[in-house]
């Protein structure tokens, strides 16, 4: 056992780790375990924006300094986890792909191998002197190339250096989806009501993503009005039936040791 190493969960945006799993965050804190959380696409972009950009940052309610605010809601919803929080400088697909229109084109563009093993390289620095004993990261359900590129990233570290990969289910792209499976389940013990809660505060941290998610017009989730609250809460509730608030499993690619 390696309970005692720290446990690194890559990101891909800077939200997805906290709205996936910061119950599951909060209790192994508490546990005692040192998490970090590393946001890979949290590098900011210089203007001009694309008409695209510039319309997304309007659903955020944020400026030509999203980036940088993004960060800052980063900083703060990890803080209430007590995580540690690593922002790598590569650039969300917002700014990336320059052919991009809709959100749609998000789900279906193809992820970049050279992307992909810059990535993995970037997150093997990143380990410093002292190594995980685990890498998390998210299934990609959904499909948005970012989380696509992120989960072959790790992946490939995880490959490379023989370490326990965990995946977890995405939020909110599973919110409202039938349960199923990327692995072998993972439990993590002992997350309470009171983690979930500290996930709640966490969560409200990110004010632009959740008016980007909840309160912008939404073609991706059919315009369905929702408050994010009910939605965490009643997936988490739906989720318990399958082994807990936040789905997690071993990936089949891992070596276990
Ligand atoms: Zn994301």
């Amino acid at each position: 056992m390696c309970a005692d190493r720290p446990i690194l969960m890559v990101s891909p945006h800077l939200d997805d780790a906290v709205l996936s799993v910061g119950a599951t965050v909060a209790a192994l804190v508490d546990q005692g375990r040192d998490v970090t959380i590393c946001t890979v696409f949290a590098g900011e972009p210089t203007p001009p924006f694309s008409e695209f950009a510039d319309a997304f940052h309007t659903m955020c309610g944020l400026g030509d300094d999203a980036v940088p605010r993004r960060r800052q809601e980063d900083l703060e919803a990890t803080g209430i986890l007590r995580a540690r929080s690593l922002h790598l400088p590569f650039l969300d697909s917002i700014y990336r792909l320059d052919a991009i229109d809709s959100f749609a084109f998000l789900f279906e563009a193809p992820a970049n191998d050279a992307l992909v093993e810059e990535i993995a390289q970037s997150i093997h620095k990143s380990f410093g002197d002292e190594w995980p004993a685990e890498l998390w990261t998210c299934a990609a359900f959904g499909d948005h190339v970012d989380h696509r590129i992120t989960r072959a990233a790790v992946a490939r570290v995880a490959r490379e250096h023989n370490l326990k990969l965990v995946l977890w289910e995405d939020f909110p792209y599973a919110a409202g989806q039938a349960h199923s499976a990327a692995g072998r389940p993972v439990s993590v013990p002992d997350v309470t009501p009171a983690h979930l809660q500290q996930k709640l505060d966490a969560v409200a941290r990110y004010p632009s993503q959740l008016a980007m998610l909840y309160d912008a017009e939404r073609d991706w989730r059919d315009g369905m009005e929702l408050d994010w609250r009910s939605e965490l809460l009643g997936h988490a509730a739906d989720r318990l039936q399958h082994g807990g608030y936040e789905l997690l499993w071993q990936a089949a690619t891992s070596r276990p040791r």
